[in-house]
C-alpha cells in the first residue's frame, strides 16, 4: 500500500508555482518541500523533461524524474496558455513562446508577454479568448495520478498589474474586468487553473497522507 511517510516534494523551479501550490495544500496534513529544501541542484538534463504534446504527459515526466532523484513522493505541475486565435497555442510550448533573443533582451516573462501581444495585434477584443491549463502529476513508489484544471478568460490588449507571474498581466479571467496581476491573490487562488487541478488532486494527496492509497 502507498503511504506518505515523509514530506511531499513539490518539484518546480518556479518560486511562484511553489507558493501557489503550498497555499492550495495548506489545509492538508502534509509537509510540502521544495527542491531547494531537499538540496537538489538544478541540472542541465531538466531542460529536457517536457518533450510531450500534452500537459499531463509533461507533468508526469517531471514528477517521475524528481521522484527518482529524491525517493520522496513527488508532485509536479505543467501548465500553460491556450489561445483560441492561435489555434490553441502556445499550449505546451508556453514557457519558451518568445524567441530566445527576445528573452535575452527583456527576460523570459516580459518577452513572452510582448510576443503574445504582437501575435494578437490584429485580433479584436471580442476574439481574444484564452484558457490557462494546468496538469498536476503525483508519483510515489507504487502509483501515479494526474489531474487537470482550466480557467477561461481573455487576453488584454496591454499588460496591467504587478501581481502573479508569467502571463498574469495579460490574462483576464471570465467574470472579471481585471487581470490576474491586478486582482488580489485570493481571487487567483480560488479560481485559477492550478487551484482547480489541486482541488481535484487533494483527495489523492490526503489518501497518500493517511496511507489508504494504492492497491
Ligand atoms: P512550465 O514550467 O512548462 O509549466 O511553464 C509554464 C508556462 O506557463 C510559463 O511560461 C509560465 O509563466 C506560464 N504559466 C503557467 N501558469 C501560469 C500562471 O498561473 N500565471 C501566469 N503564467 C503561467
Amino acid at each position: 500500500m502507498g503511504g506518505l511517510t515523509g514530506p511531499l516534494l513539490v518539484a518546480t523551479r518556479s518560486e511562484h508555482k511553489l507558493q501557489e501550490i503550498r497555499g492550495a495544500l495548506s489545509e492538508a496534513p502534509i509537509r510540502c518541500l521544495g527542491l531547494n529544501d531537499l538540496g537538489l541542484p538544478e541540472l542541465d538534463e531538466e531542460a529536457d523533461l517536457e518533450p510531450f504534446e500534452t500537459f499531463e504527459s509533461n507533468a508526469l515526466s517531471k514528477a517521475r524524474y524528481f521522484h527518482h532523484r529524491s525517493g520522496v513522493p513527488t508532485l509536479a505541475d505543467d501548465s500553460g496558455l491556450c489561445v483560441d486565435a492561435l489555434d490553441g497555442g502556445p499550449g505546451v510550448r508556453t514557457k519558451r513562446f518568445a524567441p530566445d533573443d527576445w528573452a535575452a533582451r527583456w527576460g523570459r516573462d516580459e518577452a513572452n508577454n510582448r510576443w503574445l501581444l504582437e501575435r494578437l495585434a490584429a485580433v479584436p477584443e471580442g476574439r481574444r479568448s484564452a484558457h490557462y491549463r494546468c496538469a498536476i502529476a503525483i508519483v510515489d513508489d507504487l502509483e501515479y495520478a494526474t489531474f487537470v484544471g482550466q480557467v477561461d478568460g481573455t487576453i488584454a490588449v496591454e499588460p496591467r498589474g504587478t501581481g502573479g507571474f508569467g502571463y498574469d498581466p495579460l490574462f483576464v479571467p471570465d467574470g472579471e474586468d481585471a487581470t490576474y496581476a491586478e486582482l488580489p491573490p485570493e481571487v487567483k487562488a480560488a479560481t485559477s487553473h492550478r487551484s482547480r487541478a489541486l482541488r481535484l488532486a487533494l483527495p489523492h494527496v490526503l489518501s497518500l497522507a493517511d496511507g489508504t492509497s494504492g492497491p
